[in-house]
């Protein structure tokens, strides 16, 4: 027997007269109670009466330190007599009544719970059991359940279950003791294996007993009765109980009755449990089945649609939403396969892989749909008691990725292949051995003198076309038109050339319009820099860390930066540019002389073939009469010269270009905005914000085609895979679409309703999957009309596109009005699980997963236009091989540039590799020995063509690096530079999203690169593996990417420390001995790249990354500073760019900024006490302790962002809770907590 003894708290009267009571109470507890039943009815009623009287009296006994509660549940232990018991189950009513959360708390964690629950059942057994007993019984545990986190567990073990159950079957009419009984019945239910046991009794029919039509009386009881229903529901058991008593059509007319008799929309919260019951239904299959044949689409549709107006309503219309889509019969993807639409033979097949399983695909196997709908785990539960361990797995599979192998997280330099087999590699580092003994350096003034070997620019001469391409006739480009200025910005500049002669020592010969210098205007620093500066000691000065001296600590270096960013404060680009259109305005004539080019289909030369553009329309709206593109001799545009702006881009030599790339289908035409180029706009784009309900509306226009079926054309307009298609028809009610360009991807298009297009996308060659990318042209548009666009194949589980980023569009009569570029366009986009069924041939074996729609909607703004929608600024290879070749012309007597020619790759085209590093100043062995020792900085870009972004900021790179700032030059006596600017040139040309020809992502062959499938990767590997060989590994090895889901830019790197922080692995500390220098550089980044964020980057070693670029090279080549660096194809949240879109011009000023980075880097490396450099970089990065604390290093798998604020979960799959109903006007609903999807989705946390 329980003898608590009773202690008062200090401070607390002692003649308090409840305390003295509850003394009296736990002196007679035992044998004393049994004995003299009258005296102890008589203490707790008085008890009873001084608690219901004096507030004070409760506070006493609830009061800190004092026993109180633990005195009463002793007693409530102790004693048989009934009226005993009502007395303290009734003070405890009144005391848990008040304080609400923490007496409770008190009153379970003394064991309160498990001594009702013994009541309970001890009365139950009684023949007849007091209806007051069991009522406060109930009422309590009502009280207490939700406190109780055990609560569940205890009331199945000790039976308590279907006395509830059987008080509720025997007492159906008597709702005052209903309503607690259903209360602790709805607790009970919250857990699942009750759940199955409640189903078992009977608890589903019973409930579907007690609830009932409109009724204006009892509502509670009601809500109470469907939120217990509710949770019952979650067990499938229990579901298809449901089912099987046709309950379905029962729910959906008593949904349907309150809908239509609560028009004050003051039972809500029974609409909504009647709703949440049906969700629950609809998880199993034979619940969507039995809603549907109820007709639930249309009811739901329908009642929906009438909430609308209502926003208060939102709960309902979110739930019905979500019950509409997972029923949404799944749809077979409009296509015949989803093998790429082209085809390319392999030297070889792997023996394992996506690629072998492609080829070993039976013929006749229908891949577009299987069986997947039907895939239904047994119906029967098999869930368990999971109380705790939920949050541990959930902690568990986090980090499953990380890599745990010590071996495998210390850099093992592995030279794999014999140095003879490597010494190939040495023509491609000539600098390394160069003696420029027949070099006249000191004369050089031109660029004949500097070593090359392969220069770019003779490519396409090299190079044959394989199809014949049609370019604009000689004529209309002859000189003439030619604006006398642009000649300029082709000529080969020469020695001092600046763009702001006034401010740099050198005299300029030239005017202030050789805009390639474009990217040495840029802000390259922030306001700290200049505090920063201070703190660092330059290599000649012998400054102490701690000394603050101002103007002692200056390299020349540094002095020149300084003074530099000084200047360029003034020349940032958001005030050049406009000064740049300014002028081309005023130029008049000059600048806006126009070039006379044929129709855009000339271009191409197969005009049969190509019906989707705009050819027909064009000639028409530019005033030549009779316009044919058949013959295209009428079809004459005008178009504004852009080589004042664009100085790398020229539309003849990008002509020329294309005829040396090779493309699987053999392209033939070229795009607008590649032949024309893009000028950055002026004005900011800021990222769209997201309107209220945007995509639970798309989503009903969808479930509307389900509803209203006549309103559906379903009329193709463009199909790769039927060569006859389309069908030229010329009554403009349906708009043309083509992509048969380089990069271009559109693989279909159909046309849903009068104003909307399901559009498909291309699978990567040699694969089934990977639709992301897209880049197509649209003709044929009215203005004035809203069209909606739909992507209807997307892969990836979330998109930037739900967070603010825009479609990019590039309107030609826009370019031809002085407006050549790329700009962020498109209303309504929202990124959204649709119904079209994803086979798991595609999926790898999963089953029952869903492909996603991108939706956009577009308001054109010029008749007759032909428009382009990509999904990042298009960077075709045929761009790249002109910005080389046009990077030739930026040499000067300074620069040492050379371009070679890596390898071929698979599909026939060159992989262009550079050199660039300053000249020496003197053929003197001592400049001849600095030049060649020279640390190296390896670079390449673009291994996932989708990635365009990539290409952007190499691109800035490039040009700062063959700049004339003295950043410029003093990086190139820094550094040798090696650069592979494409490693996957096919996959650009192709328009493939991720992959190679060989239908695998490159960037996991890094471990084993085949040399015939993969010869860009093995070629690069072997240059860097030569590099090892000869002790001469890279200082920092970066890989250029793009990334779809997170903004800014951020890099990954390797530490093993980092990684075993992230992990559980034991480790001594001697295996955690690691230089810290790895942060440096992305901390140099943060400091001065505004679009860059280090709270972004990571330096976790995963085992899905062990055949990337950057763990490759970092753990064989033996690169500590190895990186992937991720740009957003969206924008920014933090920094200067907060809430904008990244442009070319902020992704080309990253490129130039990463370059200064590296600058800043050398004056930490120069130092020659190795420990000094620790202590600096660690004064740069914080402390070692500190780093685990303040450091943000972000664990790859972390959400890449907030839910998005609409209350409709996107993957139409979540089973999330119910919301508390105090939040349910408020604030929308968490969106998205699919956790299990984002996990799965390993590739789309953190690609690189
Ligand atoms: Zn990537």
């Amino acid at each position: 027997m329980n003898k608590p003894k009773m202690s008062t708290e200090k401070g607390v009267p002692s003649n308090s007269r409840v305390l003295m009571l509850l003394s009296q109470l736990e002196r007679m507890n035992g044998d004393a109670m049994e004995k003299n039943v009258a005296m102890t009815r008589q203490v707790t009623a008085k008890i009873l009466h001084l608690i219901q009287t004096q507030e004070k009296s409760g506070k006493e006994v609830m009061s800190k330190g004092s026993s109180g509660m633990e005195v009463i549940l002793a007693s409530l232990e102790n004693t048989q007599d009934v009226q005993t018991i009502l007395n303290i189950l009734y003070i405890l009513s009144e005391l848990l009544t008040v304080g609400r959360g923490r007496r409770a708390g008190v009153f379970v964690s003394k064991g309160g719970t498990g001594i009702l629950f013994h009541i309970l059942i001890t009365s139950s057994k009684e023949l007849v059991p007091s209806e007051e007993l069991m009522l406060q019984l109930h009422s309590l545990l009502a009280k207490v359940g939700s406190k109780d986190r055990k609560f569940g567990v205890k009331a199945r073990l000790s039976g308590a279950l279907n006395v509830t159950v059987n008080l509720i079957k025997q007492n159906p009419q008597n709702s005052k003791l209903l309503l607690p009984c259903l209360q602790v019945l709805r607790v009970y239910s919250a857990n699942l294996v009750n759940a199955i046991s409640l189903g078992k009794n009977g608890a589903v029919e019973l409930m579907f007993k007690i609830i009932v039509p409109y009724i204006k009386k009892s509502t509670s009881l009601l809500k109470v009765a469907l939120d217990a229903l509710g949770a019952l529901l979650k067990s499938k058991t229990n579901a298809r109980r449901a089912v099987d008593g046709e309950y379905v059509p029962i729910l959906l007319a008593l949904y349907l009755d309150w809908h239509r008799n609560d028009t004050r929309h003051r039972h809500m919260l029974i609409r909504k449990g009647l709703l949440v019951c049906l969700r629950n239904i609809t998880n199993i299959k034979l619940g969507r089945k039995a809603f549907i044949d109820a007709d639930g689409m249309r009811i739901l549709y329908n009642s929906s649609t009438e909430c609308l107006p209502v926003r208060t309503l939102d709960p309902l219309i979110n739930i019905s939403s979500l019950i509409m889509r997972k029923c949404f019969p799944k749809n077979r993807l409009p296509l015949p396969t989803i093998k790429s639409a082209f085809h390319y033979q392999l030297p070889h097949v792997p023996a394992v892989g996506p690629v072998a399983q492609l080829y070993s695909q039976p013929p006749g196997v229908d891949d577009v749909v299987d069986e997947s709908d039907d895939n239904e785990e047994a119906d029967a539960d098999t869930e368990n008691d999971t109380d705790n361990e939920e949050e541990e797995k959930e902690q568990r599979s986090l980090n499953d990725d990380i890599e745990t192998d010590l071996n495998k997280l210390h850099p093992k330099k592995s030279l794999g292949r014999p140095f003879e087999e490597l010494r190939v590699y040495e023509r491609f580092f000539l600098e390394l051995s160069e003696d420029f003994q027949g070099y006249n350096i000191d004369s050089s003034k031109t660029s004949s003198t500097t070593p090359s070997s392969v220069s770019l620019s003779s490519w396409s001469a090299s190079t044959q076309s394989t199809q014949p391409i049609i370019v604009p006739r000689d004529q209309a480009l002859s000189p003439k038109h030619v604006p006398a200025l642009s000649c300029q910005a082709d000529c080969s500049p020469t020695k001092g050339i600046s763009m702001q002669p006034s401010l740099f020592a050198p005299t300029s010969t030239l005017p202030a319009s050789l805009n390639y210098l474009e990217l040495d205007a840029i802000h390259l620093t922030k306001e700290q820099d200049h505090k920063e500066n201070v703190h660092i000691p330059s290599a000649d000065t012998q400054t102490s860390l701690s000394s603050l001296n101002f103007t002692g600590s200056f390299s020349q270096e540094q002095v020149k930066e300084q003074e530099l960013s000084h200047v360029l404060e003034s020349v940032s680009i958001e005030e050049q540019m406009p000064r740049e259109a300014r002028e081309v305005k005023q130029e008049g004539p000059s600048v806006n002389s126009t070039r006379h080019i044929q129709s855009p289909l000339l271009l191409g030369g197969i005009t049969t073939r190509r019906v989707g553009g705009g050819g027909s329309n064009w000639g028409s709206d530019c005033g030549s009469e009779g316009a044919d593109d058949e013959g295209g001799e009428g079809a004459v545009l005008e178009v504004p010269d852009t080589s004042l702006l664009l100085p790398l881009h020229n539309p003849d030599l990008y002509v020329e270009m294309v005829k040396g790339t090779h493309s699987v289908p053999q392209y033939a035409e070229v795009a607008y905005p590649d032949y024309f180029g893009h000028v950055t706009p002026k004005c900011r784009e800021p990222l769209l914000e997201r309107v209220y309900g945007v995509q639970r509306l798309k989503i009903f226009q969808d479930i509307e085609r389900l509803i209203h079926p006549n309103d559906i054309l379903d009329k193709v307009v463009y199909d790769l895979d039927i060569p006859s298609c389309p069908v030229i028809e010329g009554n403009g009610e349906s708009l043309k679409f083509n992509s048969q360009f380089e990069s271009g991807n559109l693989r279909k298009a159909v046309q849903v309703r009068k104003y909307e297009y399901d559009l498909l996308l291309n699978s990567d060659i040699n694969s089934n999957h990977h639709h992301q990318w897209f880049y197509f042209e649209v003709s044929g548009m009215r203005v004035g009309t809203t069209y909606r666009f739909n992507i209807i194949n997307s892969e990836k589980s979330n998109s930037q596109f739900n967070y603010g980023m825009q479609v990019l569009m590039y309107s030609v009569q826009e370019a031809i009005s002085g407006r050549p570029c790329w700009a962020r366009t498109g209303t309504d986009i929202c990124y959204y699980k649709n119904h079209f069924a994803r086979s798991s041939i595609a999926t790898g074996g999963q089953k029952g997963k869903s492909y996603y729609t991108m939706t956009f909607s577009m308001n054109f703004s010029h008749k007759d236009d032909v428009c382009y929608f990509a999904y990042h600024y298009p960077y075709t290879y045929s761009t790249l091989k002109m910005h080389l070749s046009k990077l030739e012309a930026l040499r000067t007597s300074q620069i040492y540039l050379r371009q070679d020619v890596l390898c071929k790759s698979l599909g026939g085209n060159d992989c262009p590799l550079l050199t660039i590093t300053a000249m020496p100043d003197s053929n003197s062995n001592d400049h001849v020995c600095q030049f060649r020792n020279r640390p190296l900085i390896f670079l390449s870009a673009r291994v996932h063509p989708g990635e365009t972004n990539a290409s952007w900021v190499m691109k800035g790179t490039l040009e700062f690096l063959m700049g004339i700032s003295p950043l410029a030059a003093s990086l190139r006596e820094a550094y040798i530079f090696k650069i592979v600017p494409m490693l996957n040139p096919d996959g650009v040309v192709n328009g493939n999203h991720r992959c190679s020809l060989s239908g695998e992502d490159l960037n996991r062959q890094w471990q084993n690169p085949n040399p015939e499938l993969h010869p860009t990767i093995y070629h690069t590997k072997g240059l860097l593996q030569y590099l090892a060989h000869i002790q001469r590994a890279p200082l920092v090895f970066c890989d250029y990417h793009g990334h779809s889901r997170k903004k800014n830019v951020f890099m990954y790197g390797c530490s093993v420390k980092e990684t075993v922080w992230q992990s559980d692995i034991k480790a001594t500390s001697s295996d955690l001995q690691e230089d810290l220098g790895y942060r440096a550089l992305p901390k140099i980044l943060s400091q001065i790249a505004p679009a860059f964020s280090m709270a972004s980057c990571s330096f976790v070693v995963e085992r899905s990354k062990e055949s990337t670029a950057r763990v490759v090279v970092w753990r064989e080549i033996g690169v500590q500073r190895s990186y992937t660096m991720e740009s957003t194809l969206c924008g920014c949240d933090q920094g200067k760019y907060k809430g904008l879109h990244m442009g070319t011009r902020e992704l080309e000023e990253m490129g130039a900024q990463f370059c200064v980075a590296l600058l800043r880097l050398k004056r930490l490396t120069v130092l020659h006490n190795h420990q000094h450099l620790l202590d600096l970089e660690s004064d740069i990065i914080g402390t070692h302790t500190k780093v685990v604390s303040s450091s943000p290093t972000t664990y790859v798998m972390e959400e890449d962002e907030p839910s998005f604020l609409e209350a409709i979960d996107y993957s139409a799959e979540s089973n999330d809770e119910d919301v508390e109903p105090e939040s349910e006007h408020g604030v929308e609903v968490s969106e998205n907590s699919n956790h299990q999807d984002h996990q799965s989705d390993s590739e789309t946390n953190h690609r690189d």
